[in-house]
């Protein structure tokens, strides 16, 4: 890849819709172009893509590959990576940014092997520093920050999700699509989807949520996540999620989990009610802008992080404080 030029961002989408991490994605690749003084390009793959190609012209994409084929239809990493390999061999970006959802973490790695290059993994940042694609990573359950520097090309990075604002959307934004048949071999795809079971989303989903009532052992059971914490949320137009004690005492399942093992949030506003606080628990909230503890024991290491705290029982506190949205609503 001696002749490699540009960025390339791998886009998302469902349901017809550009994914919110495709137009942030774009926005990281958009100050990264800038940086490299070198065209900004999206990958969007799929059976049918509609107007999505022009959506992520209008979110600042030069530069669209509309990559389509049957068996993209799904979501299927492994036609993903085979359609994206063929992409970049024939494309040479210089660098390649990828979204950390389940889809980029799984292809991520796997696309740098086969690419004969190596990946910043969970990067909340990416810049170029001495024409080298540089990462900032959290370390150390999110106490220290790594930065990550990739040798190679294409330098690659996975990015979460929330790290960025994504660019105002604009009719005006001119740029090209380029119509890529991949023509995959669909014996590429070694599993087959046989069934869709969607789990059932209890309020916002947590990716996306501005508020997060979270709780943890401190809440005592399980009733409290679909009372108390849901009534809380729901009047904020928030979501639920939990610690792992709470997910690993079978109260919740494992979506609601966040944390190093779970799930990173960015929410504007973070109630932690009943969690201690442990690094693998803030591991997950260093997008948090605001977090609100509630904990029993003024010790707490939560209130270390947390710009707002009450110490106190959380089964007086919540309907207190679910009392005084009401009055105020
Ligand atoms: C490799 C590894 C990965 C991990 N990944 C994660 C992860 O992704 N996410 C995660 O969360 N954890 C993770 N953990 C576990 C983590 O170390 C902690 O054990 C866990 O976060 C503790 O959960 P907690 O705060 O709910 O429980 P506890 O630490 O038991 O804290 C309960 C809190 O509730 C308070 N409390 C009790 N009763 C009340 C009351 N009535 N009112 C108010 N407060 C009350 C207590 O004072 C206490 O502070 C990981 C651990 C390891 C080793």
């Amino acid at each position: 890849m001696a002749d490699a030029k540009g960025v390339l961002v791998i886009g998302e989408q469902s349901g017809g819709q550009l994914d919110m991490t495709a137009k942030e994605l774009l926005a990281h690749g958009r100050k990264v172009a800038a940086s490299l003084n070198e065209p900004l390009s999206i990958a969007l793959l799929g059976d049918d893509l509609g107007a999505l190609p022009k959506e992520a012209i209008a979110f600042g994409a030069d530069r669209v590959f509309a990559v389509t084929d049957p068996i993209l239809k799904d979501a299927q990493p492994e036609a993903y990576l085979a359609a994206l390999a063929k992409l970049a061999k024939d494309q040479s970006p210089k660098v390649i940014l990828l979204a950390k959802t389940p889809l980029g973490s799984h292809i991520g790695p796997r696309l740098a092997f086969r690419l004969d290059s190596a990946l910043a993994q969970d990067c909340l940042e990416v810049k170029v520093d001495g024409g080298k694609l540089v990462g900032s990573r959290p370390v150390f359950g999110g106490n220290c920050m790594a930065s990550v520097a990739c040798n190679g090309l294409p330098m690659m990075a996975v990015i979460r999700a929330k790290t960025i604002d994504p660019l105002e959307r604009s009719n005006s934004r001119s740029g090209e699509v380029v119509q890529v048949k991949p023509n995959l071999d669909p014996s590429v795809v070694k599993a087959k989807v046989v069934k869709r079971v969607e789990e059932k989303q209890e309020g916002k989903r947590l990716e996306d949520a501005e508020v997060i009532v979270s709780g943890g052992r401190g809440v005592g059971g399980a009733e409290p996540f679909q009372k108390e914490l849901k009534e809380l949320a729901d009047l904020l137009g928030g979501g639920v999620s939990s610690s792992r004690a709470a997910v690993d005492i079978g109260w919740v399942p494992y979506s609601y989990q966040v944390g190093l093992t779970g799930k990173s949030v960015a929410p504007r506003v973070y109630i932690a009610v009943g969690i201690s606080g442990a690094s693998q628990h803030m591991a997950g909230l260093s997008g948090a802008k605001n977090i609100v503890a509630i904990n029993k024991d003024a010790n707490a290491n939560i209130f270390k992080e947390a710009r707002f705290g009450v110490v106190g029982e959380w089964q007086k506190v919540v309907p207190a404080l679910i009392q005084a949205i009401r009055e105020l609503k």
